[in-house]
């Protein structure tokens, strides 16, 4: 289950707006990977979940915001690995929303902590504490802090990056350029490693000036040189959108019958627009955009 990766699909589409000559562009669909987890969640989770059962660990336990699609993947995985989960999640005002409503559905154990606890989420004493009050809410007390293997916020370590090489690996057609929208940049770094020569990874950053974004990616093993980010298409910030986003988003769908959200992909193909409307690439080259999924149906069940 863990170790098989799937066959890549890629669909080509046109900006219907466009009109001079613009590179091939194919979107890989890794929103298609799993009706519920799809996309770079569900990379990221693979080996981690490995992981878990090599070091006969008892407890998963990772954090987020309160829409956090790392936590939803991590619900529904571990809801079908019959693996005991907890989501510690930041905001000690009363939170509820259909992904959250998932995450309890699927059997995640939820904490929620104030914004000044999360930012210790690192600290080493902040994960004892954390750990044991969940041994305590919700597990036997013999659980100690040992049996819990505690993933960072967005799945972004190691394991979550070594995931993502299969993107760049699994692709079967030939490209130039591979890009993605980026939030901590694991993804990118992971694409970055596993790229076949000759090839760039071109990021997307959907946070506001993140100056430090370039090197996290570096120091995630991404080869300097191999990646580069395209800084402007932000729209405000974190889940922030502009009136522009969101009519693109809706006409980019009607015309591609390719979903997108506002938060990510859809960040990421108004800048691919716009950056071939100016001459950005190569118009004899063909770019490959990662649909990095982001899209769930909370009314199912995982
Ligand atoms: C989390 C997420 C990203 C960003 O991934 P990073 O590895 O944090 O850069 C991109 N797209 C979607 C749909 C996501 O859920």
């Amino acid at each position: 289950m863990f170790t098989s990766w799937p066959t890549a699909i890629t669909q080509e589409i046109r900006f219907s707006s466009l009109t001079s000559p613009v590179p091939r562009l194919l979107v890989l669909r890794e929103d298609l990977l799993d009706p519920f987890v799809g996309g770079n969640k569900w990379r990221k989770l693979q080996l981690n979940l490995a992981a878990f059962a090599d070091q006969h660990k008892k407890v998963m336990l990772s954090f987020g915001g309160a829409w956090s699609n790392h936590l939803t993947a991590l619900a529904a995985v571990c809801k079908r690995a019959g693996i005991p989960a907890v989501g510690v999640i930041r905001g000690d005002e009363e939170l509820n929303n259909p992904s959250l409503s998932f995450m309890k559905r699927s059997g995640l154990k939820i904490l929620q902590v104030s914004r000044s606890d999360y930012r210790l989420r690192s600290e080493p004493d902040f994960l004892a504490m954390i750990t044991r009050r969940a041994a305590e809410e919700f597990f036997d007390p013999s659980i100690t802090a040992a049996d819990f293997y505690v993933i960072p916020e967005g799945g972004s370590n190691e394991a979550g990056v070594k995931g993502c090489e299969a993107i760049s690996t699994a692709i079967g057609v030939d490209y130039d350029l591979i890009v993605a929208a980026c939030g901590t940049g694991a993804t990118l770094a992971g694409i970055a490693r596993g790229l076949p020569a000759g090839k760039k990874a071109v990021g997307i950053p959907v946070l506001k000036g993140q100056g430090f974004l370039g090197e996290n990616i570096e120091r995630w093993g991404a080869p300097a040189g191999s990646f580069q980010l395209i800084h402007g298409y932000d729209h405000g910030g974190y889940a922030k959108s502009s009136s522009a986003l969101l009519e693109f988003c809706s006409s980019f769908q009607r015309e591609s019958h390719i979903p997108v959200e506002p938060v990510y992909t859809g960040k990421l193909f108004f800048a691919l627009r716009d950056l071939f409307s100016k001459g950005a690439f190569d118009p004899a080259s063909t770019v490959v955009a990662l649909h990095s999924g982001g899209i769930f149906n909370y009314d199912l069940e995982a």
